[in-house]
């Protein structure tokens, strides 16, 4: 949920009214957004059977967390890397504007689309350095307009906004449903993938909309809540979930510094730092936090890897719907290396030359350069030649492989003969990068 800015008692009287809506499970953590915590009443019969099924389903998904922490999330997401590609979809976004009578709430179709262009902006990462291109990309497939003065104040209530989700939509799976409308309580208010079952209408946005782009909301009139509010849509909590500190809490993104208040509009960087005895100021640039739209311009590296984790787990249809090419083995010369072998090492990353990371760092820096991680036997076999071999040698560098106990597997390059596969947890210290491509493919 994204509300307004507002004074520090409000936000107090939020975080008041989520300790009242507790759940021992991590990913209720819309615990802090108030609107969520309960079950609305809905409007028909229809919306109740939903809604019973919905809850049913969602019980299950989140079995799927149980005695989760930290960790256990971060193996799901290791499993999961393990088949991970940032191939690129193209999400359908179906907008459903409800306006009042006296036409209040209604908003051209140019508006729309200008909406749409910033989601595909700010979700590749566009012209921000530190924001990385998540690989979603979105078009307008349907406008709808609703003229209905009730619908339109439901659509916009704390509690009642999930009645028109179900009255105007049957299955929400193939197409990112925003419900666009007038709201004196919120900016826009979203449901976690793991919620409800992919088709559940539940998962529709419902957006003010003063917050599209040029809309009247002053600060907040760039389409930047749409932005924050798929964010949770496709997974992601507040960069200061849990108004907290500590490392066992929070938004679980490694590389989101602790933060334990939303941000209020656009302060300085070094005048952002709730938590300052964690390394790093608050995120206040980050889409997932709750400054102005002018402050807010990135997700991070993290964040791209759990949306798209999260959506491919819980939205196996829109990623089937946006699927719009299958990912093809690139050839060495597609990615300019020069290698002689039907393996090409990545020796140049980010102007380093044999960058270190961990497993996972490896991993997605190899898919986003549209390679893959070497092997075992491709390491093994490596031949690298000139200034990397040199900075390789007394590293290990990672491989795909996996052995007992979910541990990685690392090839040694100091012992016996240079070349002696390993073990080693990946969460565990560094090791030298190395992605692999084929070659020979036309
Ligand atoms: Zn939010």
């Amino acid at each position: 949920m994204r509300r307004r800015s507002t004074s520090a008692k409000m936000l107090l009287l939020l975080f008041a009214v989520a300790l009242g809506c507790t759940s021992s499970l991590l990913h209720t953590a819309v615990a802090a957004e108030p609107a969520r915590c309960a079950m609305p009443p809905v409007a028909t019969d229809k919306a109740d059977a939903k809604a019973a099924e919905a809850q049913a389903d969602a019980a299950k998904r989140e079995a799927l967390f149980k005695g989760e922490g930290h960790e256990t999330m971060r193996r799901q997401v290791a499993d999961y890397l393990d088949t991970y590609t940032i191939e690129e979809i193209d999400i359908p976004i179906n907008y459903i504007v409800i306006f009042e009578e006296d036409g209040t709430g209604w908003v051209p179709e140019g508006q729309l689309e200008n909406q749409t262009t910033v989601m595909n902006e700010r979700f590749a990462g566009q012209g921000v350095d530190a924001s990385k291109d998540t690989g979603m990309r979105f078009y307008t497939a349907n406008i709808t307009y609703i003229n209905n003065t009730l619908l339109a104040y439901y659509c916009g209530d704390a509690s009642l906004y999930t009645i028109p989700r179900y009255e105007l939509i049957d299955d929400a799976s193939e197409a990112l449903h925003v419900l666009v409308c007038p709201s004196d309580y919120f900016l826009g208010v979203a449901v976690f993938p793991w919620d409800a079952p992919e088709d559940s209408p539940m998962h529709a946005i419902n957006l003010h909309y003063g917050t599209l782009p040029g809309g009247f909301i002053t600060s907040y009139n760039a389409g930047y809540t749409l932005v924050h509010e798929a964010g949770h849509y496709f997974g992601l909590l507040h960069t200061f979930q849990g108004t907290t500190c500590s490392r066992r809490g929070g938004d679980f993104i490694r590389d989101t510094p602790a933060q334990k208040y939303p941000t209020n509009g656009c302060p300085a960087e070094v005048d952002a730092d709730t938590c300052p005895h964690r390394r790093g100021y608050d995120n206040i640039h980050n889409f997932m936090d709750y400054s102005y739209d002018e402050c807010l311009d990135r997700f991070s590296r993290w964040q791209v890897v759990y949306m798209r984790f999260y959506t491919n787990l819980f939205r196996p249809t829109l990623v089937n719907t946006g699927r719009v090419v299958e990912t093809s083995a690139q050839t060495c010369a597609d990615l300019g290396w020069t290698a002689d072998g039907d393996v090409c090492v990545q020796t140049r990353f980010e102007s380093a030359q044999c960058t270190t990371g961990t497993w996972y760092d490896n991993h997605y820096l190899c898919e986003s350069i549209g390679a893959r991680m070497c092997s075992q036997e491709e390491l093994l076999n490596l031949d690298i030649g000139g200034r990397c071999r040199r900075l390789l040698r007394g590293h290990s560098v990672w491989s795909t492989e996996l052995c007992p106990n979910d541990i990685r597997g690392v090839v040694e390059l100091t012992k016996n003969n240079g070349r002696t596969p390993g073990c080693r947890d990946a969460f565990v210290g560094d090791a030298t990068m190395a992605c692999c491509a084929d070659v020979g493919l036309p």
